[in-house]
């Protein structure tokens, strides 16, 4: 039996055609194909500008800097991520201030954000977990009372929505990534997007080591001379990269959808018992599913069982400050996010990706509950 990944990219002879075009042309990196999969993301999301990147990891650490973060500033952000959401904050020399979640939903808990705040907090940022956007209302006006700077981690969120608006507009700078496990892939890659202008500005010049020019608008102009104002970073993507990305947005729509199929799937199977619960999901948004999350009591009884079935169960994730760099540096540890802390104990990532079969959830659900009864 082969095994079953919990998350897997889905990449097509189209794709790889449109990538090929562009290792044929003049233009490998920071061309034509980065502009257009840039105007592309703003097409889809409703965004005004987007800066693509190398990774989603830069994407964020792009976004500190065009916010102006800085030493000793603090960055409020939820424990339930990816250490790269915070991670960006120590790039700037800024302090991680952990705000807890909400137990059903496991999105960061506005009231615990708004408990938070102190003289020296510049921004929030919240990671619209498993692909629910965060209550980015709330979170809002948390902001606006305190002068704050909203940044959306939406990692796990491209094509979701929240009250009919689509995540990519919901807060001043909004995140993505492109690794292959998100919803779109260009192996590696990251876009930022925002309806500034001024921060669109900063977030080009930070990509290309905070040069005021790029090489093709030198070129398109016929000069030479440029000249470096902020220190920023080669964080640039390749224009076949971009490519590949554009033909895979393409997709996007149909494979949020499977995606809402097969956690529909999940849910029905899981609805008579009492052992497996899957996350809350908000009448208000359309969830994308980027990894489908259920709480189990025995979650490492029910992580080996899988595995040893070849399932690619998986748990995402151990609450950012508990990990032992932030411990060290930053003497976090339990007891500062209990909600998230208790929910840590008990996650368990199911697979979910648009390529997998019906049967393939079957298997899970049987080999899951069958354990669980
Ligand atoms: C994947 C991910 C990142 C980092 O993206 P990379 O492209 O791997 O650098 C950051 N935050 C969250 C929530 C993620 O899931």
């Amino acid at each position: 039996m082969t095994f079953l990944p919990y998350g897997r990219h889905c990449i097509d002879e189209v794709d790889i055609a449109a990538m090929v075009d562009v290792l044929h042309s003049d233009w490998l990196t920071t061309g034509p194909c980065v502009e257009r999969f840039e105007a592309d993301v703003c097409a889809y999301t409703g965004a005004r500008y987007g800066v693509a990147v190398s990774s989603g990891t830069a994407a964020l650490h792009t976004a500190m800097f065009a916010l102006g973060i800085g030493p000793g500033d603090e960055v409020i952000v939820t424990p339930m991520t990816f250490a790269a959401s915070a991670n960006c904050i120590l790039y700037q020399r800024g302090i991680p201030v952990f705000a807890d979640v909400d137990e059903r939903t496991l999105l960061l808990d506005p009231a615990g954000v708004e408990a938070a705040v102190t003289p020296r907090t510049r921004a929030i940022i919240g990671v619209d977990y498993a692909g629910q956007p965060c209550d980015w209302d709330a979170l809002r006006s948390v902001a606006d009372r305190h002068g704050l700077a909203l940044v959306d981690d939406a990692c796990h969120a491209l094509g979701a929505t929240y009250k009919n608006r689509k995540v990519g507009t919901l807060a001043d700078i909004s995140v993505f990534s492109f690794h292959p496990v998100k919803h779109i892939t260009t192996g590696e890659g990251g876009m930022v997007v925002t309806n500034d202008v001024r921060l669109a500005e900063r977030m080009r010049a930070f990509r290309g080591h905070g040069i005021t020019t790029t090489a093709s608008q030198r070129e398109k102009a016929g000069a030479w001379f440029y000249e470096m104002t902020a220190l920023g970073y080669n964080y640039r993507i390749t224009d076949f990269q971009c490519a590949l990305g554009s033909s895979q947005l393409k997709k996007l729509d149909g494979w949020v959808a499977r995606r809402n199929q097969l956690a529909q799937g999940y849910a029905t199977a899981f609805a008579n018992q009492q052992i497996v619960r899957p996350l809350f999901c908000h009448k208000h948004v359309r969830h994308a599913y980027h990894l489908y999350v259920v709480r189990t009591p025995d979650r490492d009884v029910a992580f080996r069982h899988l595995r040893a079935h070849n399932i690619g169960a998986n748990v995402h994730y151990i609450p950012v400050h508990l990990h032992p760099y932030y411990r060290e540096q930053f003497h976090t540890g339990e007891g500062m996010c209990p909600v998230a802390e208790a929910a840590y104990k008990e996650i368990l990532t199911l697979p979910l990706w648009p390529g997998m079969h019906d049967a393939d959830l079957h298997l899970v659900c049987e080999t899951l509950v069958r354990k669980s009864a």
